[in-house]
């Protein structure tokens, strides 16, 4: 039986193993702790030599599920599934860095990542930001301390593309590791081991569990990354196959000690969502590609920001990597129209944070998000006043496209 198609292996990988009673879909496990009939099971089961489930801040049936299924999105080793995709960019590093080390990462990052980041700093382990969209600036940035680097495919509000192939030659160059946050282009445009990414973070929050009805967060090893040449791993992970050395770090010095958690009830509303992943972000591109050339061509819009328009700078880097260029674009308003006034004349369109939901929704940036930076460092990154964010959903684009002529008619 031929289970090739994205989708097709999404929604049948797991059966390969016995599902309870037949359940179609993986029933949710809320129990905290497992019982064994002999303790020596229970003793195997905490000395990793017998299959079994220990407690529930490292191991759950339904996040199990959920994190097979997202590591057969990603073609990895072995997936970790935590709480929030914070929880999970978090816990990585605090697994696998520590005091002195340094790590290279993009500027042009989701905002409490960034924030993230400088925390670690006060902690010891130093950060550099740099322009990713070009590796030569990766290249410049690393020490004979820095452990990793961290990239995001397509960075928001501005749409920045990073060089995710010349990355992976200056980590192959230098022995570190390559982490990718796919949140943005998720599994189904672009799988990042086919760049030779080492470790490969979601937000399943955006377009995996996809309808805003939920958090969570992963790490996938792509399988990739010799481990035994990696000086952080503790002696009592480096056992059996090296491979998973990595892997087995993060659940169990990083899932296990820190414990964000994902919830079975989270972990089974992600899963769903997971399977209309593919059919989702088709529509949610096609929009985008739609409304970006729309604007692009309306007088009354500054600039559009999307990789899929010819004049963004990867354009033709997006074109080659991505299915298609994403749901994400943002936009400027001319001057003399209150941005405001413009988001509030959107009826179909929400006013709202987040991203990947199955309903279009828009931000006005510099007043929210970007807000606490201030208008100068603003201004140095590129991020104007008038800068609007859509995440596109999945509702008929017609309606979308006469939401947005609606708005520019009755505001200037
Ligand atoms: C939202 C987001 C995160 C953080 O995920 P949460 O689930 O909100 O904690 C990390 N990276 C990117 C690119 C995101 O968009």
């Amino acid at each position: 039986m031929a289970m090739v198609g994205f989708t097709t292996r999404i929604l049948h990988s797991d059966r390969e193993d016995a599902i309870e009673h037949g359940s179609l879909h993986k029933p949710v496990h809320g129990s905290v702790a497992y019982g064994y009939e002999d303790a020596r099971d229970l003793a195997g089961v905490f000395q990793g030599t017998h299959k079994g489930y220990s407690y529930g801040r490292q191991v759950n049936p339904t996040v199990s599920a959920l994190e097979k299924q997202v590591n057969e999105m990603e073609r990895g080793l072995d997936t970790v599934c935590f709480s929030t995709g914070m929880g999970a960019i978090g816990t990585m590093l605090f697994a696998l860095l520590r005091r002195g080390d340094h790590f290279v990462s993009s500027s042009f990052l989701f905002g409490n990542t960034n924030s993230l980041f400088n925390s670690f700093a006060a902690h010891g382990v130093d950060v550099t930001f740099v322009d990713a969209t070009d590796a030569k600036h990766v290249a410049e940035a690393v020490r004979p301390e820095t452990r990793l680097v961290f990239v995001e495919t397509i960075a928001n509000p501005r749409t920045q593309v990073a060089d995710l192939e010349g990355t992976a030659e200056v980590c192959e160059q230098h022995g570190l590791i390559y982490v990718v946050d796919n949140t943005m282009t998720t599994p189904y445009l672009y799988q990042p081991i086919d760049s030779k990414a080492d470790l490969v973070i979601h937000s399943l929050t955006k377009y995996i569990g996809g309808h805003g009805n939920v958090l969570g967060g992963s790490i996938t090893d792509t399988g990739r990354y010799d481990w035994q040449s990696f000086t952080n791993i503790y002696d009592t992970y480096q056992k059996g196959d090296a491979a998973k050395w990595g892997i087995t770090q993060i659940r169990k010095k990083g899932l296990r000690d820190f414990g964000a958690t994902l919830d079975a009830e989270a972990a089974n509303r992600i899963a769903l969502g997971a399977e209309t992943l593919a059919l989702r972000v088709t529509k949610q591109c096609e929009n985008a590609q739609r409304l970006c050339d729309y604007l692009d061509a309306h007088p009354d819009c500054k600039a559009v920001y999307y990789p899929g328009l010819r004049d963004h700078p990867e354009y033709d880097r997006a074109k080659q990597l991505f299915r298609y260029p994403g749901g994400i674009f943002s936009f400027e308003l001319n001057e003399g129209i209150d941005i405001f006034e413009f988001m509030n004349s959107l009826r179909v369109v929400i006013k709202s944070s987040n991203l990947g939901d199955t309903r279009t929704l828009a931000i006005p940036v510099a007043h929210t998000i970007y807000y606490e930076m201030g208008p100068e460092r603003r201004a140095s990154m590129g991020i104007d006043e008038s800068l609007i964010r859509i995440s596109t959903g999945i509702e008929d684009v017609d309606d979308l496209l006469a939401d947005f002529d609606n708005a520019f008619e009755a505001t200037t």
